[in-house]
């Protein structure tokens, strides 16, 4: 690994750093309600007080549509990282205008300013490669140095996150280098048993991290939407649950991989059908076999793994040294059909090695479900750039650090 790290930059005293962090926190009301992405850039923020610079931090909030949009003004998350931090921070009410100018002018070494959201800015997320170069080159003007802390956002081509870092000297910052570090250890010499549990809604989301890394597990648990799909592939009918008859024969070529490479591939042997997709919906637990032999016929939905599933899969969990997690084991939007994604997060906890939930529902699920943060060995910050590196993909926002 070859990324460029915080000393790259050598000395930050008295220097203006620009970080891009990921603040992107769901909001209700103006009332953030989940403020784990803003505690996630604090290592970094506090090694660059601490060295005494200038820190310029801006970020993306929802999808506005390249223009000003108050509900996704960031002045809620400048509240809450002053708290956070335990001392005041400024906030610009716009990210290269006179505002931001004039905050930036007036920081003392060690002093904190967040610049209103990017994405009221069309040249952040401009598909043409002038236009957003032009507005990271304003960007630029407020900094001396760039640090790169948004993992959420590498997978994207955007001007904070890769023409700014062209622009000015640039370093990965350390939610970063944390990152990379766990989901290197979950593609390189992983320590094994390593074990991967893949759910969700659907196959097809998922065929670039089934491919990437099939040749490196030990074992496949499939639940969530994707197993009927699996299940139809070995000639089981499914009723009306989620079933995506075009990637049968992706499938069946998976099941074929798994078998001579030597992979246990572990399907569901028994399954939650419901009546139909409600949270109030009548349901029966049958064998994987007999899906439309309920007293709901073919009508029946599978909304979750059956319990003997789920016990078989958090044995294989816990008696794993590595484990990846990806997808919900069925709908927990739902109480009734939660059971499985809970037996999973739970086994997931008991993990003696490195236990890592990625993805955006997937991490939602755990948090939902009543289980803390630190009982995981990782839950990455970002699902999609997350799901893009097990897949093998280049990342330009990681590239442009210099990562290979
Ligand atoms: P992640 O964001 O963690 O990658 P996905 O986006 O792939 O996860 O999938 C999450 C969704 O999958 C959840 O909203 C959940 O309700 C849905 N899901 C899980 N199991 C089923 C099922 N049996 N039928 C339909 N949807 C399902
Ligand atoms: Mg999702």
């Amino acid at each position: 690994m070859t990324l460029r790290t915080l000393d790259s930059l050598g000395s930050l005293e008295g220097k203006r750093v620009i970080v891009r962090c990921d603040l992107n926190v769901p909001l209700r009301d103006g009332v953030i309600t989940d403020d784990g992405r803003v505690r996630a850039s604090l290592p970094t923020l506090n090694a660059l007080i601490n060295a005494g610079a200038r820190v310029v931090v801006c970020s993306h909030l929802g999808r506005p549509d390249g223009a000003p949009d108050p509900q996704y003004s960031l002045e809620p998350v400048a509240q809450r990282l002053s708290e956070l931090l335990g001392k005041p921070v400024a906030f610009a009410r716009d990210t290269v205008g006179e505002s931001a100018r004039e905050a930036v002018a007036a920081l003392e070494d060690g002093d904190v300013v967040v610049l209103e959201n990017l994405r009221f800015n069309a040249g952040e997320t401009a598909k043409d490669d002038q236009t957003r170069r032009a507005f990271a080159g304003e960007l630029a003007a407020h900094g001396d140095a760039f640090v790169s802390d948004g993992f959420g956002v590498v997978h994207r081509k955007q001007a904070s996150v890769y023409e700014l870092a062209e622009i000015l000297p640039s370093a990965a910052g350390l939610l970063i280098a944390a990152e990379l570090d766990v989901l290197d250890r979950l593609t390189e010499n992983p320590e094994r048993p390593y074990t991967v549990v893949l759910g969700g809604s659907k196959v097809s989301d998922k065929l670039g991290v089934i491919s990437h890394l099939l040749p490196r597990v030990d074992r496949l648990l499939v639940g969530g939407g994707m197993l009927f799909t699996f299940l139809a592939a070995e000639g089981h009918a499914v009723a009306s649950s989620l079933l995506e008859k075009d990637q049968l024969d992706t499938v069946r070529g998976y099941i074929a991989e798994a078998k001579e490479r030597g992979v246990e591939l572990v399907l569901p042997t028994d399954i939650v059908v419901a009546s139909a997709f409600a949270a109030d919906a009548e349901h029966e637990v049958v064998s994987a076999e007999a899906i439309e032999q309920t007293s709901f016929g073919a009508s029946g939905i599978g909304l979750d793994i059956g319990p003997e599933t789920a016990a078989r899969f958090a044995d294989a969990i816990r008696g794993s040294k590595t484990v990846f997690w990806n997808g919900p084991m069925g709908v927990f939007e739902f109480p009734a059909f939660a059971a499985g994604t809970k037996a999973v997060a739970g086994a997931l906890t008991e993990v003696d090695g490195l236990g890592v939930v990625g993805g955006g529902d997937s991490a939602a699920a755990v948090r939902q479900l009543g289980f803390g943060d630190d009982e995981f060995g990782h839950i990455s910050t970002g699902g999609g750039a997350s799901l893009k590196f097990l897949e093998g993909k280049k990342l330009p926002g990681l590239e442009v650090l210099g990562w290979q």
